[in-house]
């Protein structure tokens, strides 16, 4: 059979004259190791091919052949809990036959062809069926059921279907078309470029709970909504996005780890099967995808992990769950795109990146969101991308930043100076922002308590009065603040203590559910009025801030979520402790002004 042949190798470009049948985004073999590519350019009888494997050996001359097909991802039951490659390859697999490093060429596909999977059938004989209308399901881990789907673009009328065991190719189904019948198995292929399709998209308007206080009660993130987290070297990135995959009350998680050190990646592969989901008290990776990018691995393979991931993601929202996808570090990702570009010796735009970063960016980030679903039930469905970026220094006019930025509705800063202060999550109550907030805030006032955004906004502002207070004290000290102002002082540094900090690993911390976070937000609040009323009567703040209570509230963080009541207890002793401190000074005031009459 005729073949193309490599006329150039730079690094993982590699070009190629004559591949009978090119097409754009078609996968390639590449040299008789049939190293997997794919065609990102064409001109004339010339293909540009990126490959996700190791270039090094190849020489021009070499046959290179297409596929015919483009880049795709097998969906089916299997793909949770199983940790993969950029391309699709599961990791454990590859590992077993051929041990730790990737072979080239090695072809495992992404699904599991021996296993035979429970499937029940949720539809009969001569039913009528379209897109997305759920065939059966397969209990695929104790906690995720495996919806099999009409696949897009079909429909038709249920002609054979049967329960029992199956592999994933298989058929389940058979459906009379227009045009004849359509065999139906449980796996279907997507290609990682394409969106799949939707009915349309609606406003998240229910939040991602995250367990995180500061994300929650003051920058929430909706579900099927988006969110960015850059920030310097070390400033905690990572540990929000392994937080947040732990803790976000999605139906499944995605995790992208894109070209981050190879060490950290090897946390995630080792920590996350060790780790029990709150709710179920079954491991994590029951409800879990992996894509494991490292940086050892070649660079165009953490270009596919994104799209890969993402794919993913869909097929399990098209299903109608809550997705969360968590994407890290998205700049390796853009990295990549900018040495591919350069190899194509393209225009180039700011910093080097190709000048479709931005479009590139915005349009991953557009899969995202809150859809009803292309079904007959019309079922809601939700993904959220939570993308991390690293800028170089930490700077944000950085142009994956700023490309992110455009596109995505929830920003948290990471500032190394609260890094360096240990105070963690150092998101910047200041900078951050939620565009979802007000959406949100409904649901959270019909969820948890009516008084949450009002309560979230008396904190937010003495936040604020915080840090216009302490530019007056670097300017005239703190001896010229009124004890008003002291005490809003106070009142925010409990706030950013006993609140907004949060310790990733301490075990009762690490998890704060919604109602706690309202409560305790409450207590430092109560406890706030309380004191005024209390310096109104004369008392100063430097006595309030001695109350033994006040311990408690800081202490008040590891108390358990089921044990409410224990916070309210605080309130309680809080406010018997100021009455007292009120008395004291009441009796002193009295004995200094003797009584007229
Ligand atoms: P980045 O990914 O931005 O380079 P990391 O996520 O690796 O940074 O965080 C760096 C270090 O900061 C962590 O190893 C940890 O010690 C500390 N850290 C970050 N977030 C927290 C947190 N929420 N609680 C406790 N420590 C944290």
């Amino acid at each position: 059979m005729d073949t193309g042949v490599i006329v150039k190798v730079s690094g993982p470009l590699v070009v190629a004259h004559g591949i009978p049948d090119a097409r754009m985004y078609d996968v390639v073999r590449v040299s008789e190791k049939k190293l997997i590519g794919e065609i990102i350019e064409l001109r004339g009888e010339q293909a540009s091919i990126q490959v996700y494997e190791e270039t090094g050996g190849l020489g021009p001359g070499e046959p290179v052949e297409t596929t015919g097909k483009p880049l795709s991802v097998e969906l089916g039951p299997g793909l949770i809990s199983t940790i993969y490659d950029g391309i699709q390859r599961p990791l454990d697999l590859i590992r077993h036959e051929v041990g730790d490093y990737i072979t080239r060429g090695i072809d495992i596909p992404g699904l599991r062809r021996d296993k035979k999977w429970e499937f029940k059938a949720q539809v009969k004989k001569g039913d009528e069926v379209k897109t997305g209308d759920v065939l059966g399901t397969v209990q695929e881990t104790p906690v995720v059921i495996h919806k099999v789907m009409v696949p897009p673009g079909l429909s038709g009328t249920v002609e054979k279907v049967a329960s029992g065991q199956f592999t994933v190719e298989e058929t389940v189904a058979v459906l009379k078309t227009g045009d004849g019948t359509v065999e139906v198995a449980m796996m279907q292929t997507w290609p990682v470029r394409r969106s799949r399709p939707y009915q349309r998209k609606i406003m998240p308007d229910a939040p991602l709970n995250t367990g995180q206080r500061v994300i929650d009660t003051f920058f929430p993130v909706g579900k099927g909504g988006t969110a960015c987290v850059p920030g310097p070297f070390g400033s905690g990135k990572t540990v929000i996005q392994h937080q947040l995959a732990k803790w976000a009350d999605a139906d499944i998680v995605v995790y992208i780890g894109c070209g981050e050190r190879g060490n950290e990646m090897c946390d995630v592969l080792t920590e996350f099967p060790e780790l029990l989901d709150p709710r179920t008290g079954e491991t994590l990776m029951n409800r879990t995808v992996l894509i494991a990018n490292t940086s050892n691995m070649p660079v165009a393979a953490r270009e596919a992990s994104v799209y890969t991931g993402i794919t993913i993601a869909e097929y399990f929202r098209d299903m109608g769950y809550s997705v969360a996808v968590m994407a890290d570090s998205t700049s390796r990702w853009a990295e990549a795109m900018r040495e591919i570009s350069g190899r194509l010796e393209e225009m180039p735009g700011e910093e080097g990146y190709p000048a479709y970063l931005g479009t590139k960016v915005a349009e991953f980030y557009e899969r995202s969101g809150k859809v009803i679903c292309q079904a007959s039930d019309h079922r809601e469905g939700s993904l959220s991308v939570i993308g991390a970026v690293s800028p170089p220094g930490g700077d944000l006019s950085d142009p994956v930043v700023q490309a992110t930025l455009r596109v995505v509705k929830v920003f948290w800063s990471l500032e190394d100076i609260l890094a360096f202060k240990r105070h963690f999550p150092a998101i910047s109550w200041l900078n951050s922002y939620s565009l979802y907030y007000d959406n949100i805030s409904e649901h959270l006032k019909s969820e948890v308590d009516e008084n949450f955004e009002q309560l979230r906004d008396e904190a937010m502002k003495l936040l604020q009065q915080e840090a216009e207070l302490e530019e007056m004290v670097r300017l005239v000290g703190i001896e010229s603040l009124s004890q008003p102002d002291r005490l809003i002082l106070k009142t925010a540094k409990s706030i950013r203590e006993d609140f907004l900090h949060q310790n990733a690993f301490h075990e009762v911390d690490t998890f704060s559910p919604i109602k706690k976070q309202f409560t305790r937000l409450k207590l430092i609040l109560d406890t706030h009025r309380l004191c005024e009323e209390a310096v109104k009567k004369g008392v100063l703040v430097d006595r309030l801030a001695e109350l033994p209570a006040n311990e408690e509230i800081a202490r008040s963080k590891y108390i358990k979520a089921d044990q409410l009541e224990k916070i309210e207890a605080i309130g309680t002793r809080m406010e018997e402790q100021i009455k007292e401190l009120i008395e004291e000074v009441g009796a002193q005031n009295a004995e200094r002004i003797p009584n007229h009459t």
